[in-house]
């Protein structure tokens, strides 16, 4: 679709399960433009693998379910909002099987599972790629309804606001977005009445993260230049095993390898080679909670300036690991890497953003006309560490909660004044891409080196430097060049960088998944901390 202006009743940027969701709640009465920066299936969505927790098994409890996510989350978690998903999580779930989710089975009963941190079976799945099946369903509804428009390449750039109206108007309120328009090369105002933010979290903010490409926290920097508090943005999850590989930076290793009897070794090759090292820092060695054996790894890696450690399942029975990990095993193997004769070689990866933008029960975020959910947004549900399967839960409750807000408020959302449209006239095409190239390796390495799962005031201190340094180029650079998706990923990496390092030094204590060497004692008082434009 051709578009360089457009309205719609309400624009939805993300096509991911909080997307989604909120779009087919929305369709009934209100023409919907979903936008994705690249192609529909490409957020964390469609790489989930576990599944998503539901009290649905004879003697588990909401209490319980509500109890285990505000242990995980160490007292920072909303007690209000961990309740409301709770409790509309089995709703969530009969909702995905209507719209044809192949869960898995067993007679009339949902298969479930059990993860780390839930005290009951509780994970419904399918097969271990729940999250493709789930996208691939809403995608199908989407498509099928008429009142919904789904607009791949579309790279959301700005939300639009009062300032693009009449800059002297002081009125505060989101009328839809910028968009880089992959198939033009244009950018394209696009106008509503309410415009959703359901754009994913940040994990590629980091050298190392499980997440996919497009998880460059666009969402967060565009509320946060438009206005929004930002909250948490310390609370980075770290999945203890990720292939260690340059050029594939985000293959995860389930955590079933150590499961089955997987051991974290120190590289043959260096002082202490061949070390099994889990055991000198926790009783139940390889098999201890993720944030303990991600600890430990990056505490061996600092230790020894090494690159990455081994995880050897090679002393099972070939036949045995090719038949509990197939899919490793034929990757891997891809890579030149027999998991049946040599270790596999690791580093812990950023896997999950909590914090994010400020959102109520109903996904307002602070400035009228602008909703949020999903990872983009910081609910309250994981405060200070996510529980496992919480998050594509949240994406459902918090994408039905905003849309119904939205129907219930529809008077009272003015449809959008004139908007000027994106200037180019100013800028020119750059011959400096790599600049753009170099800066966003630059950031990826420094977040991991100095803001990753062990901090200290003076590596953060250093990072802030490096950001403010970095800062100043890429805002010359944007603003004296076109714009490109690289560019545009850029501007919102280094902003997002920013918010997680000021977050980082403002939080004076270790808490959850933020652990600062000269502060390693957790205060009585749990606080959000909130950063303001
Ligand atoms: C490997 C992996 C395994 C996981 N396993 C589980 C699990 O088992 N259970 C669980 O609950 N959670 C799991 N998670 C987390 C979960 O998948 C995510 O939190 C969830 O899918 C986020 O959904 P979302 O709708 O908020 O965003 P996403 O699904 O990430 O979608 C983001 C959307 O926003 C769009 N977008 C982003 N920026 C822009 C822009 N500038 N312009 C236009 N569009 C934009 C993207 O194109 C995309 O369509 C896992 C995550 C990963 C990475």
């Amino acid at each position: 679709m051709c578009m360089a202006e457009a309205f719609a009743d309400i624009i939805i940027i993300g096509s991911g399960a909080a997307g989604l969701t909120a779009a087919l709640n929305l369709a009934p009465h209100y023409k919907v433009l979903v936008l994705a920066k690249g192609g529909l299936s490409e957020g964390s969505t469609a790489w989930a693998q576990g599944g998503i927790a539901a009290v649905l098994e004879d003697g588990d409890t909401f209490e319980s379910h509500i109890e285990d996510t505000m242990i995980a989350g160490a007292g920072l978690n909303n007690r209000a909002t961990v309740e409301m998903v709770v409790e509309n999580a089995p709703k969530a779930i009969a909702r995905l099987e209507e719209l044809g989710v192949p869960f898995n089975a067993e007679g009339n009963h949902l298969h479930l599972t059990r993860e780390g941190g839930h005290s009951h079976r509780r994970i419904v799945h399918v097969d271990d790629a729940t999250g493709w099946a789930v996208q691939q369903a809403l995608e199908a509804a989407a498509k099928a309804h008429p009142n919904i428009t789904l607009v791949p390449d579309m790279v959301a750039i700005d939300l639009i606001t009062g300032r693009h109206a009449d800059p002297y108007s002081g009125e505060s309120h989101v009328w839809g977005v910028y968009a880089f328009n992959r198939k033009t090369k244009h950018v394209d105002t696009l106008t509503a009445r309410a415009t959703i933010l359901a754009t994913g979290g940040a994990g590629r903010t980091y050298l190392f993260s499980t997440s996919p490409r497009g998880a460059t926290g666009d969402g967060i920097a565009m509320a946060w230049r438009a206005g929004c508090r930002v909250a948490n943005m310390e609370m980075n999850q770290f999945h203890p095993t990720c292939l260690y590989n340059l050029e594939v930076k985000n293959f995860l290793i389930t955590e079933a390898v150590r499961g089955e009897g997987g051991i974290l070794k120190i590289p043959t090759g260096v002082q202490g080679g061949g070390e099994r090292f889990m055991p000198r820092f926790d009783a139940r060695a390889e098999l201890a909670p993720r944030d303990i054996v991600a600890r430990a790894i990056d505490h061996e890696i600092k230790r020894l300036g090494l690159d990455y450690v081994h995880l050897d399942i090679s002393h099972k029975p070939a036949a045995f690991i090719k038949e509990h990990f197939p899919n490793i095993y034929m990757r891997l193997l891809d890579l030149d890497i027999d998991i049946t004769k040599e270790p596999i070689p690791i580093v812990p990866a950023q896997h999950y953003t909590c914090g994010g933008v400020v959102i109520d029960l109903d996904g307002r975020t602070d400035i009228p006309g602008l909703y949020a959910a999903g990872e983009v947004s910081q609910s309250g549900l994981h405060g200070a560490n996510r529980l496992a399967s919480n998050s594509l839960l949240e994406c459902f409750v918090f994408g039905e909660a905003a849309a119904q807000h939205i129907h219930a408020n529809w008077e009272r959302l003015p449809a959008p004044p004139p908007i000027h449209a994106w200037d180019e006239s100013r800028v020119t095409d750059s011959d400096e891409e790599i600049i753009v190239k170099h800066n966003w390796s630059e950031i990826r390495r420094f977040m991991w080196d100095y803001v990753g799962i062990v901090r200290t005031t003076k590596r953060l201190e250093r990072a802030a430097h490096r950001v403010k340094l970095l800062r100043r180029e890429v805002e010359e650079y944007y603003g004296n060049f076109r714009v490109t998706p690289d560019l545009i990923e850029l501007r919102n990496l280094i902003e997002v960088a920013d918010l997680i390092v000021r977050s980082a030094l403002a939080r004076k204590e270790s808490r959850g998944l933020h652990y600062i060497r000269d502060y390693p004692e957790t205060l009585p008082d749990a606080r959000d901390t909130v950063l303001v434009p």
